[in-house]
């Protein structure tokens, strides 16, 4: 059965590249009915923080990427990975080495000056026939990895095809320090055996810990997981993803007026490939979702790209939805609600050409405030010869049936009587109305304002 697992650091926010990931290993194990494992790498005190943690559990959650397993904490795996340490110490897999950082830099720098690549020379590795050296007083050991000497690492990266790396390439890695805490390569490899995965998905970023994680796997007897490397995301400009090309934190997204669903399907063709489809579901995602259609080659992030797919699920989603999205936004905006027409259908009256649910909220706040009608754009629009007809289009409103098509009939008579086209009516009417110009259709605006309100912005202007 499938095991995935996303694995991140948390030394900062949930970023685009890692919410592909988690989302990738996610949809593997749901297309197989396996199992999907959160685990917290935050063995770095330095760089870990608890409010990252929160920053990535809230990532995943607004995505809905829920995992079946976990979170695990490696930090509180700490006893597990000593004996760990210890398994391997008396299996003769793992050495004590008391070389202390100052020898271990002059051997390097010794292999350097001789045109070498730098390397642990192996003093403290334990040979047949061979005598270590005689262990120094208060010195404590770190434990190295015996990594084969000779011969070749080799996977199958389901991303980047065949890798072969050659073990004389691999250190003697350091797996615990002197005060026995485990270093980081040696963790994921544990943590992956222990939690059986059978896939990880994660960035090319750690292509190079790969070997040397199936060399300790395989010591430790564990059957190795597949490996898939995504290469990273890199801005429109062909650069590095970062600030300068948008958000790259994913809860950057919400409060910019993202749909999750639209993150999601645009994380999901970053990378990946059905055919020529842009637009599906996560239910979609999931039953399609193989190994075989990754892109080998780095994706480049598209911002239109995704308001394009944001603007399509606005466009599908519960108006009442979008109204609970858009009104804290609206609210601090100082936008009333009070007698103000119901914002849900306001939003779905609007949301055709916005891409986000910010733009949305922008173009709804006509509707909740005030109305402050420039002074010359009015009178440049309530002419003289406009007034007329707008004191008859007025006086009607009283008992004209309040609906769209009603509303339509009854401005398109007052035109024909005035000899007037639908703009000299419009115009103005928007003005008085919402005070602005730019609004949707005419009759649907009056239509959601109601009669009260409108009577009483047009007999005020007039
Ligand atoms: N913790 C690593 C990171 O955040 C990922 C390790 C892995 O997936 O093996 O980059």
């Amino acid at each position: 059965t499938v095991r995935t697992r996303f694995a991140p650091s948390p030394t900062g926010y949930l970023h685009l590249g890692g919410a592909r990931t988690a989302l990738y290993s996610w949809a593997y194990a749901r297309h197989f009915g396996g199992t999907f494992v959160l685990r917290i790498e935050d063995t770095d005190l330095e760089r870990s923080t608890p409010e990252a943690v929160q920053a990535i559990l809230q990532g995943m959650e607004w995505l809905g990427l829920a995992h079946d397993e976990g979170p695990f904490y490696q930090m509180q795996r700490m006893d597990r990975y000593r004996e760990v340490v210890k398994g391997m110490l008396e299996a003769g897999t793992a050495y004590l080495c008391y070389c202390s950082p100052e020898e271990v830099e002059a051997m390097r720098e010794r292999m350097r000056a001789a045109g070498e690549k730098p390397r642990y020379d192996g003093t403290w590795r334990p040979e047949p026939g061979k005598t270590l050296p005689p262990v120094p007083e208060g010195v404590k050991p770190v434990v190295r990895f015996k990594n084969p000497l000779d011969g070749e690492v080799t996977w199958h990266d389901v991303v980047k095809g065949p890798i072969t790396i050659a073990n004389k390439e691999l250190d003697d890695l350091v797996i615990a320090r002197p005060d026995g805490t485990p270093t980081y390569n040696f963790c994921v490899a544990v943590d992956d055996w222990d939690m059986k995965i059978t896939h990880v998905l994660r960035g090319d970023d750690h292509v190079n810990n790969t070997p040397r994680q199936i060399n300790i796997l395989r010591a430790l007897g564990a059957e190795l997981p597949q490996y898939g490397h995504l290469p990273m995301i890199l801005g429109p400009d062909g650069q590095k993803l970062s600030k300068r090309h948008g958000a790259v934190s994913v809860m950057e997204y919400p409060e910019q007026g993202y749909l999750p669903e639209a993150m999601l399907n645009y994380l999901a063709r970053l990378g990946w490939s059905h055919g020529d489809d842009e637009i599906f579901s996560m239910q979609q995602f999931t039953e399609w979702f193989n190994l075989d259609h990754l892109t080998a080659s780095a994706a480049q992030f598209n911002p239109e790209k995704l308001g394009w797919l944001n603007n399509h699920y606005i466009k599908q989603a519960d108006n009442e939805r979008l109204a609970g999205l858009a009104r804290p936004k609206m609210e601090r905006e100082g936008a009333v609600f009070d007698g103000a027409p119901p914002l849900a259908a306001v939003l779905g009256l609007m949301k055709e050409r916005t891409n986000t649910i910010n733009e949305l909220a922008d173009a709804a706040m006509l509707f909740y405030r005030a109305p402050k009608p420039d002074a010359a754009l009015l009178a440049q629009h309530l002419t003289d010869a406009v007034r007329p007809a707008l004191g008859q289009f007025a006086e009607r409103l009283r008992d004209v049936e309040w609906t769209k098509p009603a509303l339509s009939a009854m401005m398109k008579e007052v035109l024909a009587a005035h000899g007037l086209k639908m703009p000299q009516l419009a115009m103005p009417l928007r003005l008085l109305v919402t005070g602005q110009l730019q609004t949707p259709a005419i009759d649907a605006v009056l239509e959601l304002f109601g009669r009260e309100t409108v009577v009483a912005r047009v007999s005020k202007g007039l």
